[in-house]
Protein backbone atom coordinates (compact mmCIF):
# COMPACT_ATOMS: atom_id res chain seq x y z
CA UNK A 1 0.00 0.00 0.00
CA UNK A 2 1.65 3.37 -0.87
CA UNK A 3 0.56 5.63 1.91
CA UNK A 4 0.82 9.65 1.22
CA UNK A 5 3.87 10.70 3.12
CA UNK A 6 2.60 12.32 6.76
CA UNK A 7 5.05 13.34 9.50
CA UNK A 8 4.54 15.42 12.81
CA UNK A 9 6.61 17.81 14.28
CA UNK A 10 4.62 17.22 18.20
CA UNK A 11 6.23 19.67 20.83
CA UNK A 12 5.48 20.01 24.30
CA UNK A 13 5.07 23.78 24.96
CA UNK A 14 7.22 23.21 28.32
CA UNK A 15 8.89 26.14 27.10
CA UNK A 16 11.17 27.99 24.44
CA UNK A 17 12.03 25.49 21.66
CA UNK A 18 16.07 24.46 22.08
CA UNK A 19 17.25 24.33 18.40
CA UNK A 20 17.59 20.70 18.38
CA UNK A 21 13.78 21.15 18.33
CA UNK A 22 13.92 23.07 15.32
CA UNK A 23 16.61 20.95 13.48
CA UNK A 24 14.07 18.11 13.92
CA UNK A 25 10.93 19.71 12.55
CA UNK A 26 13.25 20.98 9.51
CA UNK A 27 14.58 17.41 9.21
CA UNK A 28 10.10 16.84 9.28
CA UNK A 29 9.48 19.33 7.29
CA UNK A 30 12.35 18.37 4.46
CA UNK A 31 11.21 14.69 4.57
CA UNK A 32 7.55 15.63 3.58
CA UNK A 33 8.49 18.14 1.26
CA UNK A 34 10.67 15.70 -0.59
CA UNK A 35 8.37 12.84 -0.13
CA UNK A 36 5.57 15.08 -1.84
CA UNK A 37 3.49 14.91 1.37
CA UNK A 38 2.43 16.61 4.71
CA UNK A 39 4.45 18.32 7.33
CA UNK A 40 1.61 18.88 10.76
CA UNK A 41 2.23 20.38 13.97
CA UNK A 42 1.07 18.87 16.94
CA UNK A 43 0.68 20.63 20.57
CA UNK A 44 1.56 17.86 22.78
CA UNK A 45 -0.02 19.51 26.05
CA UNK A 46 -1.56 16.85 28.30
CA UNK A 47 1.11 17.69 30.84
CA UNK A 48 -0.42 20.28 32.27
CA UNK A 49 2.30 20.59 35.76
CA UNK A 50 4.61 21.24 32.87
CA UNK A 51 2.75 23.92 30.78
CA UNK A 52 4.59 26.89 30.32
CA UNK A 53 2.45 30.23 29.13
CA UNK A 54 3.61 31.58 26.13
CA UNK A 55 5.48 28.78 24.98
CA UNK A 56 3.23 27.74 21.82
CA UNK A 57 3.14 31.21 20.61
CA UNK A 58 6.83 30.64 20.67
CA UNK A 59 7.26 27.58 19.25
CA UNK A 60 5.25 29.02 16.17
CA UNK A 61 6.74 31.85 15.57
CA UNK A 62 9.89 30.56 15.37
CA UNK A 63 9.18 27.74 12.74
CA UNK A 64 7.70 30.69 11.36
CA UNK A 65 10.53 32.32 11.30
CA UNK A 66 12.61 29.84 10.29
CA UNK A 67 10.56 29.15 7.43
CA UNK A 68 9.20 25.91 8.57
CA UNK A 69 5.64 26.27 7.75
CA UNK A 70 3.46 23.29 8.82
CA UNK A 71 0.37 21.92 6.14
CA UNK A 72 -1.80 21.28 8.93
CA UNK A 73 -2.31 22.05 12.71
CA UNK A 74 -1.52 26.29 11.97
CA UNK A 75 -3.41 28.49 10.03
CA UNK A 76 -1.85 30.95 7.76
CA UNK A 77 -1.45 33.88 11.35
CA UNK A 78 0.17 30.51 13.01
CA UNK A 79 -2.68 30.05 15.51
CA UNK A 80 -3.43 25.88 15.93
CA UNK A 81 -6.49 25.37 14.02
CA UNK A 82 -8.74 24.49 16.30
CA UNK A 83 -11.98 22.96 13.84
CA UNK A 84 -11.88 20.28 11.23
CA UNK A 85 -11.97 21.76 7.95
CA UNK A 86 -10.76 19.96 4.41
CA UNK A 87 -7.50 21.28 4.59
CA UNK A 88 -7.02 20.32 8.42
CA UNK A 89 -9.34 17.20 8.91
CA UNK A 90 -7.85 16.16 12.22
CA UNK A 91 -7.97 19.47 14.31
CA UNK A 92 -7.48 19.81 16.68
CA UNK A 93 -4.15 19.44 16.62
CA UNK A 94 -3.59 20.40 20.75
CA UNK A 95 -4.11 17.56 22.53
CA UNK A 96 -5.81 18.75 25.81
CA UNK A 97 -8.69 20.05 23.06
CA UNK A 98 -8.49 16.75 22.08
CA UNK A 99 -8.73 14.88 25.79
CA UNK A 100 -12.30 13.31 24.86
CA UNK A 101 -10.68 10.88 22.50
CA UNK A 102 -7.95 9.49 24.36
CA UNK A 103 -9.96 7.24 27.47
CA UNK A 104 -12.16 4.53 24.75
CA UNK A 105 -8.44 3.47 23.78
CA UNK A 106 -7.24 3.08 26.82
CA UNK A 107 -9.93 1.45 28.00
CA UNK A 108 -10.21 -0.44 25.23
CA UNK A 109 -6.33 -1.63 25.63
CA UNK A 110 -8.02 -3.22 29.61
CA UNK A 111 -10.56 -4.75 27.78
CA UNK A 112 -8.58 -6.85 25.31
CA UNK A 113 -5.66 -7.48 28.36
CA UNK A 114 -3.01 -5.17 27.12
CA UNK A 115 -3.41 -3.03 30.38
CA UNK A 116 -5.31 -2.57 33.57
CA UNK A 117 -6.92 -0.53 36.15
CA UNK A 118 -4.03 0.82 39.20
CA UNK A 119 -5.39 2.47 42.36
CA UNK A 120 -2.36 3.03 44.21
CA UNK A 121 -1.70 6.10 45.59
CA UNK A 122 0.90 8.47 45.16
CA UNK A 123 1.65 7.29 49.15
CA UNK A 124 1.49 3.94 48.43
CA UNK A 125 3.59 3.73 45.77
CA UNK A 126 6.51 6.19 47.36
CA UNK A 127 6.19 3.61 50.37
CA UNK A 128 7.00 1.38 47.69
CA UNK A 129 10.27 3.38 46.24
CA UNK A 130 11.68 3.34 49.53
CA UNK A 131 11.15 -0.28 50.72
CA UNK A 132 13.14 -0.91 47.27
CA UNK A 133 15.35 1.82 47.75
CA UNK A 134 15.86 0.40 51.67
CA UNK A 135 17.15 -2.93 49.84
CA UNK A 136 19.11 -1.20 47.42
CA UNK A 137 16.86 -1.69 44.81
CA UNK A 138 15.07 0.88 42.12
CA UNK A 139 11.33 0.33 42.06
CA UNK A 140 9.73 -0.34 39.01
CA UNK A 141 6.15 -0.99 38.22
CA UNK A 142 6.39 -4.29 36.29
CA UNK A 143 4.02 -7.57 36.33
CA UNK A 144 6.18 -8.72 39.44
CA UNK A 145 5.68 -5.93 41.33
CA UNK A 146 2.25 -5.06 40.73
CA UNK A 147 1.07 -8.29 42.28
CA UNK A 148 1.91 -6.60 45.82
CA UNK A 149 -0.08 -3.17 44.70
CA UNK A 150 -3.98 -2.42 44.75
CA UNK A 151 -4.69 -2.75 40.58
CA UNK A 152 -7.21 -4.30 38.45
CA UNK A 153 -5.07 -7.70 38.35
CA UNK A 154 -4.84 -8.04 42.00
CA UNK A 155 -7.86 -6.71 43.55
CA UNK A 156 -11.48 -8.69 42.82
CA UNK A 157 -13.81 -7.40 39.86
CA UNK A 158 -16.55 -6.47 42.50
CA UNK A 159 -13.55 -4.22 44.19
CA UNK A 160 -12.36 -3.04 41.14
CA UNK A 161 -15.80 -1.84 39.93
CA UNK A 162 -16.44 -0.36 43.19
CA UNK A 163 -13.01 1.49 43.47
CA UNK A 164 -13.75 2.83 39.32
CA UNK A 165 -17.08 4.06 40.89
CA UNK A 166 -15.90 5.73 43.69
CA UNK A 167 -12.86 7.23 43.65
CA UNK A 168 -10.61 9.36 40.96
CA UNK A 169 -7.26 9.02 41.22
CA UNK A 170 -6.71 5.73 39.10
CA UNK A 171 -5.01 4.79 35.97
CA UNK A 172 -4.86 3.08 33.42
CA UNK A 173 -1.45 1.29 33.24
CA UNK A 174 -0.36 -0.32 30.33
CA UNK A 175 0.32 -4.62 30.85
CA UNK A 176 4.30 -4.72 29.95
CA UNK A 177 4.21 -9.02 29.18
CA UNK A 178 7.37 -10.66 31.03
CA UNK A 179 10.95 -11.67 29.09
CA UNK A 180 9.63 -10.69 25.50
CA UNK A 181 12.00 -9.52 23.24
CA UNK A 182 10.47 -6.20 21.21
CA UNK A 183 12.49 -6.46 17.73
CA UNK A 184 12.36 -2.57 16.36
CA UNK A 185 13.54 -1.18 13.42
CA UNK A 186 15.05 2.41 13.35
CA UNK A 187 15.44 4.20 9.91
CA UNK A 188 18.60 5.88 11.10
CA UNK A 189 19.77 3.40 13.64
CA UNK A 190 19.03 0.18 12.12
CA UNK A 191 17.92 -2.99 13.94
CA UNK A 192 17.04 -3.05 17.73
CA UNK A 193 16.06 -5.22 20.33
CA UNK A 194 14.98 -4.75 23.81
CA UNK A 195 13.68 -7.48 26.17
CA UNK A 196 10.74 -6.28 28.10
CA UNK A 197 11.83 -7.14 31.68
CA UNK A 198 13.85 -4.06 31.69
CA UNK A 199 10.78 -1.81 30.97
CA UNK A 200 7.33 -0.84 33.09
CA UNK A 201 4.14 -0.56 33.28
CA UNK A 202 3.76 3.03 32.05
CA UNK A 203 0.61 4.94 33.15
CA UNK A 204 -1.83 6.22 29.97
CA UNK A 205 -4.85 7.66 31.19
CA UNK A 206 -5.39 9.57 34.46
CA UNK A 207 -8.27 9.32 36.00
CA UNK A 208 -7.72 12.47 38.16
CA UNK A 209 -7.76 15.15 35.31
CA UNK A 210 -8.88 12.54 32.57
CA UNK A 211 -6.02 13.17 30.52
CA UNK A 212 -3.72 10.79 28.56
CA UNK A 213 -0.19 10.39 29.13
CA UNK A 214 2.58 11.46 26.61
CA UNK A 215 2.78 7.87 25.37
CA UNK A 216 -0.92 7.15 24.78
CA UNK A 217 -1.78 10.57 22.90
CA UNK A 218 1.35 10.08 20.71
CA UNK A 219 -0.03 6.84 19.47
CA UNK A 220 -3.56 7.58 18.86
CA UNK A 221 -2.67 11.10 17.19
CA UNK A 222 -0.12 9.18 15.34
CA UNK A 223 -2.68 6.56 14.59
CA UNK A 224 -5.99 8.89 13.76
CA UNK A 225 -3.55 11.56 11.89
CA UNK A 226 -2.19 8.96 9.29
CA UNK A 227 1.72 9.52 10.52
CA UNK A 228 3.55 7.70 8.06
CA UNK A 229 7.06 8.59 9.79
CA UNK A 230 7.97 9.29 13.07
CA UNK A 231 11.44 11.80 13.16
CA UNK A 232 11.96 12.49 16.76
CA UNK A 233 15.03 13.02 19.16
CA UNK A 234 17.13 10.46 20.45
CA UNK A 235 15.93 10.73 24.13
CA UNK A 236 12.36 9.36 22.66
CA UNK A 237 14.44 6.37 21.72
CA UNK A 238 13.61 4.32 25.29
CA UNK A 239 9.87 4.65 24.57
CA UNK A 240 10.22 2.76 21.45
CA UNK A 241 9.64 -0.51 22.99
CA UNK A 242 6.52 0.25 24.29
CA UNK A 243 5.27 2.45 21.53
CA UNK A 244 5.35 -0.73 19.79
CA UNK A 245 3.81 -2.57 22.01
CA UNK A 246 1.16 -0.13 22.01
CA UNK A 247 1.11 -0.34 17.86
CA UNK A 248 0.77 -4.14 18.34
CA UNK A 249 -2.51 -3.68 21.34
CA UNK A 250 -4.45 -1.74 19.18
CA UNK A 251 -3.79 -3.65 16.10
CA UNK A 252 -2.46 -1.16 14.21
CA UNK A 253 0.58 -2.94 13.06
CA UNK A 254 0.06 -2.78 9.21
CA UNK A 255 -0.05 1.52 9.77
CA UNK A 256 2.70 1.46 12.08
CA UNK A 257 5.07 4.31 11.06
CA UNK A 258 8.30 4.06 10.57
CA UNK A 259 10.93 5.29 13.37
CA UNK A 260 14.22 7.42 13.02
CA UNK A 261 15.64 9.09 16.04
CA UNK A 262 17.86 11.72 15.92
CA UNK A 263 21.34 11.92 17.33
CA UNK A 264 21.27 15.04 20.06
CA UNK A 265 23.25 18.56 19.82
CA UNK A 266 26.56 18.00 21.60
CA UNK A 267 27.93 21.31 23.25
CA UNK A 268 31.55 22.68 21.34
CA UNK A 269 33.67 21.14 23.61
CA UNK A 270 33.61 17.50 25.64
CA UNK A 271 30.80 15.48 24.97
CA UNK A 272 28.03 16.87 26.74
CA UNK A 273 24.50 17.35 26.04
CA UNK A 274 23.97 20.82 24.53
CA UNK A 275 21.47 22.16 26.51
CA UNK A 276 18.97 24.83 27.32
CA UNK A 277 21.01 26.36 30.07
CA UNK A 278 24.43 26.35 27.98
CA UNK A 279 23.88 29.24 25.76
CA UNK A 280 24.23 31.74 28.18
CA UNK A 281 26.90 29.95 29.89
CA UNK A 282 29.21 29.62 26.62
CA UNK A 283 28.37 32.86 24.97
CA UNK A 284 26.13 31.96 22.01
CA UNK A 285 22.39 31.50 21.59
CA UNK A 286 20.68 27.95 21.65
CA UNK A 287 16.91 29.57 21.28
CA UNK A 288 16.08 30.26 17.97
CA UNK A 289 14.16 33.83 19.28
CA UNK A 290 14.70 35.53 22.62
CA UNK A 291 13.06 34.17 25.34
CA UNK A 292 11.95 35.41 28.93
CA UNK A 293 11.16 34.09 31.44
CA UNK A 294 8.81 34.24 34.28
CA UNK A 295 11.48 35.55 36.43
CA UNK A 296 12.03 38.41 33.82
CA UNK A 297 15.47 36.76 33.12
CA UNK A 298 16.17 36.66 29.02
CA UNK A 299 18.35 34.58 27.18
CA UNK A 300 19.52 34.81 23.98
CA UNK A 301 17.87 34.04 20.75
CA UNK A 302 19.64 33.78 16.99
CA UNK A 303 17.13 35.69 15.76
CA UNK A 304 17.32 39.06 17.85
CA UNK A 305 21.52 38.24 17.64
CA UNK A 306 20.86 39.09 14.02
CA UNK A 307 21.25 35.90 11.95
CA UNK A 308 19.40 35.40 8.79
CA UNK A 309 16.76 32.58 9.29
CA UNK A 310 18.29 31.32 5.80
CA UNK A 311 21.47 30.92 7.64
CA UNK A 312 20.62 29.91 10.57
CA UNK A 313 18.46 26.86 8.68
CA UNK A 314 21.48 26.17 6.50
CA UNK A 315 23.83 25.85 9.50
CA UNK A 316 21.10 23.31 11.28
CA UNK A 317 20.35 20.96 8.45
CA UNK A 318 24.33 20.93 8.41
CA UNK A 319 24.26 19.79 11.99
CA UNK A 320 24.60 15.67 11.51
CA UNK A 321 23.29 15.08 8.15
CA UNK A 322 25.66 16.07 5.73
CA UNK A 323 24.63 15.65 1.70
CA UNK A 324 27.96 14.02 0.37
CA UNK A 325 29.49 16.02 -1.50
CA UNK A 326 31.36 19.60 -0.48
CA UNK A 327 28.34 21.87 -0.68
CA UNK A 328 27.94 23.58 2.37
CA UNK A 329 25.11 26.66 1.43
CA UNK A 330 21.35 25.12 0.47
CA UNK A 331 18.63 27.18 0.08
CA UNK A 332 15.58 25.87 1.72
CA UNK A 333 14.13 24.65 -1.39
CA UNK A 334 18.27 22.56 -2.25
CA UNK A 335 17.25 21.32 1.09
CA UNK A 336 14.47 19.68 0.50
CA UNK A 337 15.95 17.60 -3.12
CA UNK A 338 19.51 16.66 -1.52
CA UNK A 339 18.37 15.67 2.06
CA UNK A 340 18.20 12.16 3.19
CA UNK A 341 17.61 10.47 5.88
CA UNK A 342 20.30 7.79 5.34
CA UNK A 343 22.41 10.60 5.20
CA UNK A 344 21.67 11.25 8.61
CA UNK A 345 24.64 10.59 11.36
CA UNK A 346 23.81 8.20 14.65
CA UNK A 347 26.56 9.53 16.49
CA UNK A 348 26.08 13.04 18.07
CA UNK A 349 26.63 16.50 16.38
CA UNK A 350 28.98 18.98 17.63
CA UNK A 351 27.53 22.42 17.66
CA UNK A 352 30.42 25.05 16.44
CA UNK A 353 29.21 28.88 16.90
CA UNK A 354 31.76 29.66 14.99
CA UNK A 355 30.49 27.89 12.06
CA UNK A 356 27.25 29.50 12.63
CA UNK A 357 28.52 32.69 12.20
CA UNK A 358 30.33 31.06 9.00
CA UNK A 359 27.36 31.01 7.74
CA UNK A 360 25.75 33.92 8.63
CA UNK A 361 28.87 35.78 6.86
CA UNK A 362 27.88 33.55 3.78
CA UNK A 363 24.48 34.75 3.84
CA UNK A 364 25.17 38.38 4.05
CA UNK A 365 27.64 38.73 1.03
CA UNK A 366 24.85 36.78 -0.91
CA UNK A 367 22.35 39.40 -0.12
CA UNK A 368 22.30 42.30 -2.46
CA UNK A 369 23.08 46.01 -1.42
CA UNK A 370 20.20 47.52 -1.95
CA UNK A 371 17.77 44.72 0.70
CA UNK A 372 21.20 45.12 3.07
CA UNK A 373 20.69 48.87 3.34
CA UNK A 374 17.30 48.49 4.31
CA UNK A 375 18.53 46.34 7.06
CA UNK A 376 20.77 48.77 7.98
CA UNK A 377 18.59 51.36 8.28
CA UNK A 378 17.21 50.05 11.74
CA UNK A 379 20.44 50.11 13.11
CA UNK A 380 21.47 53.31 12.12
CA UNK A 381 18.43 54.54 13.83
CA UNK A 382 19.34 53.21 17.44
CA UNK A 383 22.58 55.45 16.61
CA UNK A 384 20.57 57.96 16.38
CA UNK A 385 21.53 58.62 12.34
CA UNK A 386 18.14 59.09 10.24
CA UNK A 387 18.29 57.77 6.08
CA UNK A 388 18.01 61.87 5.44
CA UNK A 389 20.70 62.72 7.49
CA UNK A 390 23.02 60.83 5.07
CA UNK A 391 24.16 63.12 1.82
CA UNK A 392 21.94 61.13 -0.76
CA UNK A 393 19.94 59.28 1.29
CA UNK A 394 19.16 55.17 1.00
CA UNK A 395 21.97 55.68 -2.00
CA UNK A 396 24.98 56.46 0.89
CA UNK A 397 23.71 53.83 2.36
CA UNK A 398 23.64 51.75 -0.21
CA UNK A 399 27.32 52.72 -1.66
CA UNK A 400 28.19 52.17 2.33
CA UNK A 401 27.08 48.55 2.43
CA UNK A 402 28.82 47.68 -1.01
CA UNK A 403 31.78 48.87 -0.10
CA UNK A 404 32.27 47.10 3.90
CA UNK A 405 29.59 43.90 3.39
CA UNK A 406 32.98 41.99 2.98
CA UNK A 407 33.90 42.74 6.05
CA UNK A 408 30.55 41.77 7.96
CA UNK A 409 28.80 38.93 9.91
CA UNK A 410 25.83 40.61 11.09
CA UNK A 411 24.20 43.70 9.64
CA UNK A 412 25.00 45.13 12.85
CA UNK A 413 28.84 44.65 12.48
CA UNK A 414 27.96 47.70 9.54
CA UNK A 415 27.79 50.29 12.44
CA UNK A 416 31.21 48.94 13.99
CA UNK A 417 33.32 48.93 10.20
CA UNK A 418 31.70 52.42 9.14
CA UNK A 419 30.30 54.61 11.74
CA UNK A 420 32.62 57.30 11.07
CA UNK A 421 31.35 57.62 7.61
CA UNK A 422 28.03 58.77 9.80
CA UNK A 423 29.77 60.71 12.59
CA UNK A 424 32.90 62.66 13.35
CA UNK A 425 35.07 61.09 16.11
CA UNK A 426 34.81 63.29 19.24
CA UNK A 427 37.67 61.09 20.69
CA UNK A 428 40.66 59.53 19.31
CA UNK A 429 42.34 56.72 20.52
CA UNK A 430 45.08 57.48 23.35
CA UNK A 431 47.86 55.20 22.13
CA UNK A 432 47.55 55.58 18.20
CA UNK A 433 47.24 59.62 18.80
CA UNK A 434 50.44 59.57 20.86
CA UNK A 435 52.39 57.54 18.13
CA UNK A 436 50.97 58.71 14.82
CA UNK A 437 50.14 62.48 15.68
CA UNK A 438 53.92 63.78 15.66
CA UNK A 439 54.44 67.34 14.76
CA UNK A 440 56.74 66.16 11.92
CA UNK A 441 54.06 63.92 10.47
CA UNK A 442 50.67 66.33 11.31
CA UNK A 443 52.05 69.37 9.37
CA UNK A 444 52.43 67.25 6.18
CA UNK A 445 49.06 66.15 6.66
CA UNK A 446 47.14 69.12 6.59
CA UNK A 447 48.85 70.18 3.60
CA UNK A 448 47.79 66.76 2.00
CA UNK A 449 44.27 67.83 3.34
CA UNK A 450 44.51 71.56 1.80
CA UNK A 451 45.89 70.20 -1.40
CA UNK A 452 43.15 67.35 -1.74
CA UNK A 453 40.29 69.97 -1.13
CA UNK A 454 41.15 72.40 -3.44
CA UNK A 455 41.54 69.58 -6.10
CA UNK A 456 38.75 69.62 -8.86
CA UNK A 457 38.82 66.27 -10.31
CA UNK A 458 35.73 63.82 -9.33
CA UNK A 459 34.88 63.46 -6.32
CA UNK A 460 35.60 59.65 -6.38
CA UNK A 461 37.84 56.72 -4.77
CA UNK A 462 39.89 56.75 -7.67
CA UNK A 463 40.99 60.22 -8.65
CA UNK A 464 40.77 60.60 -4.73
CA UNK A 465 43.23 58.32 -3.95
CA UNK A 466 46.31 58.88 -7.15
CA UNK A 467 45.41 62.75 -6.54
CA UNK A 468 46.59 62.08 -2.72
CA UNK A 469 49.18 60.04 -3.84
CA UNK A 470 50.73 61.58 -6.41
CA UNK A 471 50.99 65.00 -4.05
CA UNK A 472 52.31 62.55 -1.22
CA UNK A 473 55.02 61.07 -3.53
CA UNK A 474 55.58 64.28 -5.41
CA UNK A 475 56.85 65.68 -2.43
CA UNK A 476 58.68 62.72 -0.94
CA UNK A 477 56.80 62.58 2.26
CA UNK A 478 56.91 59.35 4.23
CA UNK A 479 53.62 58.27 2.90
CA UNK A 480 52.54 55.97 5.65
CA UNK A 481 52.95 58.71 8.18
CA UNK A 482 51.14 61.45 6.83
CA UNK A 483 47.94 58.47 6.23
CA UNK A 484 47.86 57.26 9.65
CA UNK A 485 47.70 60.90 10.69
CA UNK A 486 44.63 61.83 8.27
CA UNK A 487 43.18 58.23 9.11
CA UNK A 488 43.60 59.13 12.77
CA UNK A 489 41.36 62.20 12.37
CA UNK A 490 38.81 60.57 10.00
CA UNK A 491 37.99 57.59 12.69
CA UNK A 492 39.87 58.60 15.50
CA UNK A 493 41.92 55.16 15.60
CA UNK A 494 44.67 53.97 13.73
CA UNK A 495 42.80 51.98 11.66
CA UNK A 496 40.06 51.89 9.35
CA UNK A 497 38.54 51.91 5.74
CA UNK A 498 41.06 53.16 3.09
CA UNK A 499 41.56 57.51 3.46
CA UNK A 500 40.20 57.67 -0.28
CA UNK A 501 36.93 55.64 0.30
CA UNK A 502 36.27 57.74 3.40
CA UNK A 503 36.81 60.56 1.78
CA UNK A 504 34.26 59.63 -0.53
CA UNK A 505 31.43 59.47 1.62
CA UNK A 506 32.46 62.64 4.02
CA UNK A 507 33.27 65.13 1.28
CA UNK A 508 35.86 68.14 1.64
CA UNK A 509 34.41 70.30 4.03
CA UNK A 510 33.45 67.30 6.81
CA UNK A 511 37.35 66.35 5.67
CA UNK A 512 38.58 69.79 6.70
CA UNK A 513 36.48 70.02 9.78
CA UNK A 514 37.89 66.63 11.28
CA UNK A 515 41.30 67.85 10.45
CA UNK A 516 40.65 71.32 12.39
CA UNK A 517 38.80 68.92 15.41
CA UNK A 518 41.81 66.29 15.80
CA UNK A 519 44.10 69.43 15.87
CA UNK A 520 42.21 71.29 18.48
CA UNK A 521 42.32 68.50 20.55
CA UNK A 522 45.73 66.93 19.69
CA UNK A 523 47.94 69.39 18.52
CA UNK A 524 48.46 71.59 15.77
N1 LIG B 1 5.92 15.73 22.88
C1 LIG B 1 7.17 15.08 22.62
C2 LIG B 1 8.25 16.14 22.76
O1 LIG B 1 8.06 17.08 23.44
C3 LIG B 1 7.13 14.47 21.25
C4 LIG B 1 7.99 13.27 21.06
C5 LIG B 1 7.64 12.60 19.75
O2 LIG B 1 7.90 13.22 18.70
O3 LIG B 1 7.10 11.52 19.77
O4 LIG B 1 9.31 16.11 22.20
Amino acid sequence: MNRRTRVRFAPSPTGPLHMGGVRTALYNYLYAKQNGGDFILRIEDTDSHRFVPGAEEYIIEALRWCGILPDEGVDASGHVVETPSERHPHAPYRQSQRRGIYRKYAEQLVEAGYAYYAFDSSAELEKARAEAEASGQTFIYNQTTCKGLRNSLTLSAEETAHLLETTTDWTIRFRMPENTVVKMDDLIRGHIEVNTDTLDDKVLWKRADELPTYHLANIVDDHLMEITEVIRGEEWLPSLPLHYMLYKAFGWEDSMPRFAHLSLLLKPVGNGKLSKRDGDKLGFPVFPLQWTNAEGEKSRGYREDGYFPEAFVNMLAMLGWNPGTEQELFSLQELVKAFSLDKVQKAGAKFNPDKAKWFNKEYLRLKDDASLAELFVPVLKEHGIAVEDCPGGMDYLVKVVHLIKERATFVADFWDIAWYLFNAPTEYVEKDAAKFWKEENYELAFKVAHFVCAYDGPWEKTSIESALEEYIRGNEWPMGKVMNCLRLALTGSGSGLGIADILSFIGKDEFLRRMEAAGAKLGK
